[in-house]
């Protein structure tokens, strides 16, 4: 294959995409058994912001719309595929879980925040526990059938608690905002879209500590909480060890993200590229319309490279 694409979120969707107008075969190896990445994964049922001529589509439909587009008949999708990568000589070697393995001449990482498993904070006495054997613990998740008509406490104080309490508050009986600071640390307009759609069904529970979990019952520092659900918005915990684990060559890292240079997404090693939420450039911003943008660039800059 011409380029073998490490994930199936955006980035690399779109990077399939990109190969396929410059006349690229291409691999995509996912982990997952859908492509998506966080999007699917994470925020299936909210929508998506930022995205120029898509206004608040859901995620979901914006990754079908996305996959119609990028998912031709040049690109191979190898979904429930962990990958790690070696080179031997100038070839790319890329081995699979279950010990398939391909070769490549170009190699486009874009593993993201890594394989996604949702965390739940361990140190709420019941959290986990309660996590693993009911319904009552979401993290991330916003299937509505969950919260129709269900009391629901949303933890968190960032863009995606909000994003997630309006989301819920249309089907929800109530809606409990509980943030453990005295101020939100989303963005303004965030707040004041969520005040404009508010009709009381949002509550707000500031300097909240979430102490213990029993089912049907959120202990805080401050009172006892009757709920039915419980949605976790604490923020993702980053796999800082997924590039180590995927890449066994040295490869430039900041912060366990992949350095790149910003003209052309190109990593320290020869042939090799990256894009979407695991880079690292000045000024680099993470979103969907970041990681279309790199794709584009990142290919554009291999196609330059095969041709001399
Ligand atoms: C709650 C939330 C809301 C958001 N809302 C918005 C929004 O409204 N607008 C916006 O623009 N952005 C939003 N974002 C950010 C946006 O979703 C991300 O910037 C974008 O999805 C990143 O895409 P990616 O392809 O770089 O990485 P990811 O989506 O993380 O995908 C990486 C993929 O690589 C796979 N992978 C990793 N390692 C391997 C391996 N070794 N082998 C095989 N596969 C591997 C993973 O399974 C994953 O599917 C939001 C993010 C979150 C969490």
């Amino acid at each position: 294959m011409d380029v073998a694409i490490i994930g199936g979120g955006v980035a690399g969707l779109y990077c399939a995409y990109m190969c396929s107008t410059v006349g690229l075969t291409c691999d995509i190896f996912e982990a997952l058994p859908y492509v998506g990445g966080q999007c699917m994964a994470f925020y299936p049922d909210k929508p998506i912001y930022g995205v120029p001529g898509l206004h608040k589509i859901l995620a979901k439909d914006f990754i079908t719309k996305l996959s119609e587009q990028c998912l031709t008949d040049n690109v191979n999708l190898h979904l429930n595929n962990l990958v790690s990568i070696t080179k031997i000589n100038s070839l790319f070697k890329i081995t699979t879980i279950d010990n398939q393995k391909f070769d490549a001449n170009f190699i486009i990482i874009a593993s993201g925040i890594g394989v996604m498993k949702p965390s739940i904070p361990t140190s709420i006495k019941g959290a986990v526990e309660l996590a693993n054997s009911s319904d009552f613990v979401q993290c991330y998740c916003l299937n509505p059938e969950l919260y129709t008509d269900k009391k629901v406490v949303v933890a968190g104080g960032g863009n995606s608690a909000i994003d997630y309490a309006m989301c819920i508050s249309k089907v929800a009986k109530s809606v409990t905002l509980l943030h453990k600071r005295d101020n939100f640390s989303c963005d303004k307009n965030k707040l004041n879209e969520l005040n404009k759609i508010n009709n009381g069904n949002i509550k707000f529970k500031m300097n909240r500590q979430i102490l213990e979990l029993q089912q049907g019952l959120v202990i805080t520092n401050e009172e006892v909480i009757n709920a039915d659900r419980i949605v976790f918005c604490y923020g993702l915990l980053a796999n800082t060890t997924h590039t180590q684990n995927t890449i066994s060559f040295d490869i430039e890292k900041e912060r366990n993200l992949i350095k790149v240079d910003q003209s052309s997404m190109k990593t320290s090693e020869n042939r090799c590229y990256a894009v979407g939420d695991v880079v690292s450039y000045s000024g680099k911003t993470r979103g969907i319309l970041s990681c279309c943008y790199e794709a584009q660039v990142a290919v554009n800059a291999i196609a330059k490279e095969f041709k001399k």
